[in-house]
């Protein structure tokens, strides 16, 4: 099935989207993952992370992690926030605000990262606070696992507006344990304290990653011409208009079980693709909880090494 594309042509569709989604549901019109799955896999990974050499995580905090994560898509006091906030890649930056909604995630990243960095530098911070905070910033490199986001291909979780079917492709009951080596702990430690990691970092290698495992970017950055999965999204959108604003589109496959059409993948190709993309948004949850263990080292924080020594 082809996604109906949008007119959004006219400032009232806008107007429209959001009103609708303030009124009739609790989500954002740009939710990737499911809540729960963004807290689940911020959970697996929480258990992967406390099970590498030499790292100690109080249950409590990996809740708090996952809390965060889950409040950016779903906590009843930020609604207007996330009505006005979409969750896409700034790809190639041409994603651009229109009247007051910022399209591209980058402002409110930002901010969640300004906040997390303020808890950082406080020595008394409430470590519950930093790492649910630190799961709010996660939310959005999480995001960048689903294809439809980094494309960006527009979507809304609302009446009459098709979803995107990859948010919704596999429940987290039916993915494979998530566990990481002695190496791949080691790997994503080192990754976490080199000088120059941070998160805006992390979100930018896991897009670019994303767009590498769809084939609209090569190994080197450059765009691809017809990669294996034109079928399913397509960038810079056919509508000029469209394209011109910075959106990609879907194809004429939906990423969906039992899609039978010609042209489309086999549905083991459809599990492979997303089984990857779910490992990858766990293990950006283990760096960033390797990053944030690093932080909270270099700031003294006191009271989260108590925490981790009970
Ligand atoms: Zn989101």
């Amino acid at each position: 099935m082809e996604a109906t594309p949008v007119d959004r042509s006219a400032p009232i569709r806008y107007w429209a989207v959001l009103g609708l989604s303030l009124l009739f549901n609790p989500s954002t019109p740009a939710m990737a993952f499911t809540p729960e799955l963004h807290s689940a896999y911020a959970l697996k990974a929480a258990q992967a992370f406390q099970r590498c050499p030499g790292v100690k995580l109080p249950v409590q905090l990996g809740e708090a992690l996952a809390k965060g994560t889950d409040a950016e898509d779903s906590s009843p006091l930020t609604i207007l926030q996330r009505a006005t906030h979409w969750h896409f890649y700034n790809r190639n930056e041409k994603l651009e605000p229109f009247w007051f909604v910022e399209r591209n995630l980058d402002a409110i990243f930002s901010k969640r990262i300004e906040k997390l960095n303020e808890l950082l530098d406080k020595p008394d911070a409430d470590p519950v606070e930093v790492y649910e905070q630190a799961g709010r910033v996660l939310h959005y490199i999480q995001d960048m696992s689903v294809p439809g986001h980094v494309v960006p291909a527009y979507h809304a979780k609302l009446p009459g507006n098709p979803a995107d079917p990859f948010d919704e492709f596999e429940s987290i009951e039916a993915l494979p344990v998530f566990d990481l080596s002695d190496l791949q702990c080691q790997a994503l430690r080192d990754e976490a304290d080199k000088a120059d990691a941070n998160p805006r970092r992390f979100l930018d290698a896991a897009a670019t990653a994303t767009l590498q495992a769809i084939e609209q970017i090569d190994a080197a950055g450059k765009p691809v011409v017809d990669g294996a999965w034109k079928s399913y999204w397509v960038y810079p959108a056919r509508d000029t208009d469209e394209a011109r604003k910075g959106w990609g589109q879907y194809g004429t496959c939906e990423f969906a079980k039992g899609n039978v059409n010609a042209g489309c993948k086999r549905e083991e190709e459809l599990v492979a693709l997303f089984e990857q993309q779910s490992r990858q948004a766990q293990r950006n949850s283990v760096l960033m909880l390797f990053y944030v263990q690093k932080k909270l080292a270099e700031a003294g924080q006191k009271n989260a090494s108590a925490m981790a020594d009970q």
